[in-house]
């Protein structure tokens, strides 16, 4: 690639950044390789690339990383084992003793557990707030606040929280906005370009795209905490294998034309199911009844493959709809080609239940795949009547 990596369109990016065919071999595809070490010219002197050990860094995790990196328009990627490696790594950099940090009121509940249970044992301090109302996150915010933690939109309720506005009340108090850029992807928002510092992944999802790895990253355009955040990981030592870093950057290619397929079948699931009897609500923000429908609109290109929804019957008609699905497969997770279903209050946020997390036991959650429509409107309503 000649050109500057950010004149080229998304999927032109997400195909060739990082990805050159190999130098030695012409080989297309970036090879796995497959090494723990590298053969040194001479002590102390690595050859061309200074690849000394894979902890360290790995060749196939570079190519990931240069293609995640253009893909958020960001200047550093770190790619690690996991989402949840990821997020640790960035609060472990962010944070010290006595510092706080406020967290959305639906954050993914292994982010709130690795903060509740883990980083409150070395003297952090959090507060939850609803992100979407910028008055509650301004009163929320104190000397010592570091972090303001965000995801848009949220697991499970999808809620919308305005990044722009939120990076600037950050920035205004002394702290670092994150954006968990998970459910939306790089395809349709990008929040480093609308202010924020950090973004974290979990590849596990959409960027993977095929329920077949599990890892993370981060991207960020600051030298100092990549440098610092690139100490940790290689200290720590959370870094994804050489297979794995293959099979994420394979996912990446198709990440364009999956999201446009995600994002039709979720909004035509969407509007079918809010005008089903047996469905009380509909959460998606590409519903213009949606509280946050101008402001996804505003800063996402579409509006995402969730979609999550209560039962009018309640606990039990939800549960037996979830067990009912035969193409919505019951499992927790998202992101993948094939459609998922699960019941939040019972599977994926099991963790928070009693605290101000809890989420309504009436609810399931859909992770909308790119399979036909028509079947999964079918699978659904079928479901859904026998209940
Ligand atoms: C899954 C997920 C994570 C955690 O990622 P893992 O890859 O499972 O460790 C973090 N945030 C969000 C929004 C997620 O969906």
């Amino acid at each position: 690639m000649v050109a500057d990596p950010a004149s080229y369109g998304f999927e032109t990016r997400a195909i060739h950044v990082g990805q050159e065919p190999d130098p030695r071999t012409g080989a297309v595809i970036v090879p796995i390789y497959q090494t723990s070490t590298y053969a040194q010219d001479g002590v102390g002197g690595t050859r061309e690339g200074d690849y000394e050990y894979s902890r360290t860094a790995n060749p196939t995790r570079t190519a990931l990383e240069q293609a995640l990196a253009a893909l958020e328009n960001g200047k550093h990627a770190l790619a690690f084992a996991s989402g949840m490696a990821a997020s640790d790594a960035v609060l472990r950099v962010a944070l010290r003793p006595g510092d706080h940090l406020i967290l959305g009121n639906d954050v993914y509940g292994g982010t709130f557990r690795l903060i509740d249970k883990v980083l409150t044992e070395w003297g952090v301090n959090y507060s939850i707030a609803s992100l979407g109302d910028l008055d509650e996150v301004r009163s929320a915010m104190r000397p010592e606040t570091k972090l303001i933690w965000c995801e848009s939109p949220t697991n499970p309720l999808l809620g919308i929280a305005d990044i722009a506005a939120l990076a600037e009340l950050a920035h205004v108090g002394g702290a670092k906005l994150v954006v968990d850029n998970t459910f939306a992807t790089p395809y349709l928002q990008t929040p480093l370009e609308l202010g924020a510092d950090v973004v974290v992944h979990s590849t596990t999802k959409y960027l993977g795209g095929h329920s077949d790895v599990v890892g993370g990253a981060v991207i960020t355009n600051s030298d100092e905490l990549r440098e610092r955040l690139f100490f940790l990981r290689n200290s720590a030592g959370a870094v994804p294998s050489p297979f794995d870093a293959w099979l994420t950057l394979r996912g990446l290619k198709t990440l364009g034309v999956r999201m446009e397929r995600h994002c039709s079948n979720a909004e035509l699931i969407a509007e079918t199911l809010s005008k089903h009897p047996k469905v009380d609500r509909v959460y998606y923000p590409g519903l213009a009844e949606h509280p946050g429908h101008s402001l996804a609109a505003k800063q996402m290109r579409r509006f995402g493959g969730m979609v999550s929804f209560t039962h009018v019957d309640g606990e039990q008609a939800a549960l037996d709809v979830a067990s009912r699905t035969k193409l919505f497969i019951l499992a927790e997770s998202l992101g993948g080609v094939e459609s998922l279903i699960e019941h939040p209050g019972r599977m994926t946020h099991a963790s928070v239940a009693g605290s101000l997390l809890q989420v309504p036991g009436e609810l399931l959650r859909l992770s909308v795949g790119i399979e036909d429509a028509h079947d999964l409107l079918e699978d659904l309503r079928s479901a859904l009547d026998a209940s």
